[in-house]
């Protein structure tokens, strides 16, 4: 009998097989065929089908790194802007969920469960995982220490392509001269070393320089053609007011903005939104810098100063005059700042922002020759709590069938909060109000204390499309995206 069944169950997947096209006449009926959310999945599985790899090299490949942005940032986000577009919200598809290919990337450092930017995108951007602070050199590097740094530097994609005669770029709304984008042209034993005055003597003495002055000094191929992030006051000394009336940093008397543009007699310094518009895609370099430390937040944002879309479209637009291609990092640096701050209002819409930027570069490139690829360097301690109504405001206060939501105490908390940060308590939780939450300065309640909240060790995603986009499967080590890169690109053995 048991031989039988077998036997019979074989031979229909024999006969399933034989089929290359299934015969409808021994398929199944289903009761649910004409329900919308059936249709829509099946709509989506032809698309998934016509979706070829492209297994051939790219011109082109940008970086989108969304610093801190872990996986519920994303699902918030989608939820955010799909409310924003009066939608109940769950549904909305955002920009980077368009792309086809997706991987998680386990970010740890080498020594340590919850990683900083710096040791994660040298992992992105070099090919190896390194230690946490550290800025594209290897493992062998003692954070802080300039002699340990010496020999052991990386060599960084963006050094490969600009060497290989690509165009390369970097486009942050953090300093130009934080982590994320320091590690695509530095080489740093401590990431805080963004200017001279930020670094000890003995490491001066030992021959290490400041980011900033890195930055300018970057000379492989035709250097860096576009650059446009926050981060002036690195590159001015203390005795200069910069166009915004914030004196500079710098103790070395130097004005590092000064000598680019004596170096570069074909590059534009900008400073404002008025500057940057003025810029074209005749434009052969230019150097941006929007505010003193860290551009504004999207949510804080008016005129000053151009969107990440804006930079990143401009940014296409410079580089894409190259033939040979280009190389370019857009990093949306300040979602992290505001889930540090743990007010999650200002980290959605900096992610809807970076978003913005990511349908900005997808419009404007052809996916059979440009590489897209979007990714967060680490995640938050950010978390959705149960158990609200499907559509009930992703800021707001947890509600269902019309009643808030309370906790064992009787008290009234929001989907959205952290493990850590400012806004915890010693003693009872206080109940807060709809009104309250919803503010745009509204710090999320978080459980254990700090006037900072720090990162988390999730995995997060990675998106991508264009050519080589397929080899992102499974779960990865960080470091495996410089290796798509480097296969799409093919610059390193
Ligand atoms: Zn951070």
């Amino acid at each position: 009998m048991k031989t039988k069944q077998l036997l019979l169950a074989s031979s229909v997947m024999i006969a399933l097989a034989g089929c290359s096209t299934a015969d409808s006449a021994t398929k199944i009926d289903a009761s649910q065929k004409n329900d919308v959310w059936y249709k829509e999945a099946q709509a989506q599985i032809e698309l998934a089908k016509a979706n070829a790899p492209i297994k051939k090299p790219a011109k082109n490949v940008i970086l989108f790194v969304g610093d801190g942005m872990s996986v519920g940032t994303i699902t918030a986000a989608r939820i955010f802007e799909g409310q924003r577009r009066g939608m109940l919200g769950e549904e909305y598809k955002l920009a980077m969920e368009t792309l086809p290919s997706v991987a998680l990337s386990k970010t740890y450092n080498t020594n340590a469960q919850i990683p900083d930017s710096a040791g994660t995108a040298t992992a992105m951007v070099s090919g190896v995982k390194t230690k946490s602070g550290v800025i594209s050199i290897d493992d062998n590097v003692q954070r802080g220490f300039c002699n340990t740094a010496k020999g052991n530097e990386v060599e960084t994609a963006w050094e490969m392509a600009a060497e290989k005669g690509l165009s390369v770029g970097v486009v942050s709304t953090a300093r130009i001269t934080h982590a994320t984008p320091a590690t695509a042209y530095a080489h740093s034993a401590d990431r805080n070393w963004e200017n001279d005055a930020a670094m000890p003597n003995i490491a001066k003495n030992q021959g290490c320089v400041d980011i900033a002055q890195q930055l300018i000094d970057f000379d492989k191929g035709d250097g860096l053609q576009v650059v446009f992030g926050g981060g002036r006051s690195q590159f001015l000394p203390d005795s200069v007011t910069d166009e915004e009336g914030k004196n500079g940093k710098r103790k070395d008397g130097r004005n590092l903005i000064s000598e680019w543009e004596a170096k570069h007699s074909d590059g534009q310094y900008v400073w404002d939104k008025a500057g940057f518009d003025k810029l074209d895609a005749n434009t052969k370099r230019v150097f941006g810098l929007f505010e003193p430390s860290h551009m504004k937040y999207e949510a804080d944002r008016r005129d000053g100063e151009p969107s990440l879309a804006e930079m990143t479209s401009k940014a296409i637009d410079i580089l894409g005059n190259n033939q040979d291609g280009f190389l370019l990092m857009v990093e949306a640096g300040r979602i992290d700042h505001a889930h540090h701050d743990t007010n999650a209002a200002r980290a959605l819409a900096d992610t809807i922002a970076l978003d913005d930027a990511i349908k900005a570069a997808l419009d404007k490139t052809n996916p059979e020759e440009t590489l897209i690829i979007v990714t967060a360097d680490h995640a938050h301690t950010f978390i959705m709590n149960g158990y609200a109504d499907r559509g009930n405001p992703i800021l707001g206060l947890s509600k269902l069938g019309g009643k808030y939501n309370e906790d064992e105490f009787g008290k009234r908390y929001t989907t959205l909060g952290y493990g850590n940060g400012a806004n915890a308590v010693d003693g009872p939780r206080n109940n807060p109000t709809q009104d309250e939450v919803m503010a745009l300065d509204y710090k999320q309640q978080a459980l254990i204390k700090f006037s900072s909240e720090t990162h988390s060790g999730e995995d997060v995603a990675i998106f991508a499309k264009g050519p080589e986009a397929y080899l992102f499967q499974g779960a990865v080590e960080q470091n495996y995206i410089y290796h798509v890169i480097n296969e799409a690109l093919g610059l390193a053995e």
